[in-house]
């Protein structure tokens, strides 16, 4: 506290991300990071970037990103906006296009940046509750609101949610605003991208931090009909110019483009995650459906903090919430088959 701070920020809770160690020896499980390295496309487009032309403001409109971006996903480029990080296009989404009279809905256990925002923004917000098996039920978004915001697949659950019901639930609110956060939707679900053009009060966004294996650079993107782009672009145009350095448009652009590289990454980690998805359940821990590069698991027999704080000892970070309804869970991020290895081993160790 201190006296010369706004009322605002005096009122604001921040967001604490998962724990970035120091120690370089971890098996490092806890943030959903991809493990494999990104597009060898993207790191040699980054390199010539340095090369030529750092003297210089990058494009404040990054249009080539756009046009790649609206290349792969069958858009016009004016249905997508680009951020640092999808983080910072969902603030930009809070304060253009969720902050209204009515308050805002989001399930109960969710991405924990969207109260954050809430207090940043000064947004009314309504949790809505998960099933006992933590699924989205479109019928509980009917009640009057000033926009709707879920992550499919859900986090930290990893459950999907199909096509069908989002359109339910959009059916129900043509007044509203519907933003679809798809950080995971590339491990196993259906996008909602080509509902945008039936819907224009849909916003979908992506980032290249997970699928694409890279959450250093801080690429993000949404896409939506062009008056809510528009939205978003007034708002970054009123906040930050430049928020895509050189690097992130030049490296962006050449990972989109790289499919192949892409495809080849995401199967792998799926074929991992069911992998592991058997050996957990046969060591008697309740594991949820996954459609994400994460698993969201229970064992009924043990402590999730107290089996999170023994797999530390053996340098394995996991993540657990001290959150009402999880606070018996465990959110393990799909690494490489040898890290699922050394989790097992621990764990068998650990439950004996
Ligand atoms: C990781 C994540 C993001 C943020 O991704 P960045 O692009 O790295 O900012 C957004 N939403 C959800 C649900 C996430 O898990």
């Amino acid at each position: 506290m201190n006296r010369y701070w706004s009322s605002v920020v005096h009122r604001l809770t921040p967001y604490v991300p998962g724990e970035q160690p120091k120690q370089t020896d971890l098996v490092k499980l806890n943030t959903n990071e991809n493990p494999y390295a990104p597009s060898p496309r993207a790191l040699a487009a980054m390199a010539q970037e340095a090369k030529e032309s750092l003297r210089l403001y990058p494009d404040p409109n990054a249009d080539r990103l756009k046009q790649a971006l609206a290349t792969c996903y069958r858009v016009r480029p004016d249905q997508v906006f680009v951020g640092n990080g999808s983080d910072e296009v969902l603030a930009h989404t809070f304060l253009g296009l969720l902050r209204h009279e009515q308050p805002l809905l989001f399930p109960d256990i969710s991405y924990s940046f969207y109260p954050v925002y809430c207090g940043l923004y000064e947004i009314d917000y309504r949790q809505v509750a998960l099933s006992e098996r933590f699924e989205i039920d479109p019928r509980d978004y009917t009640r009057p609101n000033g926009g709707i915001i879920f992550p499919n697949p859900n986090a930290p659950t990893g459950r999907v949610l199909p096509l069908a019901a989002i359109r339910t639930i959009l059916d129900a609110n043509p007044d509203s605003v519907v933003v679809v956060d798809e950080a995971y939707i590339d491990f196993g679900g259906e996008s909602a991208i080509p509902l945008v053009a039936d819907y224009p009060n849909l916003l979908v966004i992506q980032t290249l931090s997970k699928s694409r294996s890279l959450a250093g650079l801080r690429v993000g993107y949404a896409i939506g009909d062009s008056g809510l782009i528009e939205a978003l672009e007034r708002v970054k145009n009123s906040f930050n110019s430049y928020p895509l350095d050189r690097f992130a448009i030049a490296g962006a652009v050449a990972a989109i483009e790289d499919r192949d590289h892409f495809e080849q990454t995401c199967q792998r980690i799926i074929r991992t995650r069911e992998q592991l998805a058997r050996r957990l359940s046969e060591l008697g821990f309740e594991v949820l459906p996954s459609a994400a590069n994460f698993l969201f698991v229970h064992h009924p027999g043990r402590d999730a903090a107290e089996i999170s704080g023994l797999l530390r000892e053996q340098s394995i970070i996991v993540r657990h919430f001290r959150q009402p309804r999880i606070e018996q869970f465990l959110r393990i991020t799909i690494g490489t088959d040898e890290q699922s290895e050394r989790l097992c081993q621990a764990l068998e160790q650990i439950l004996k």
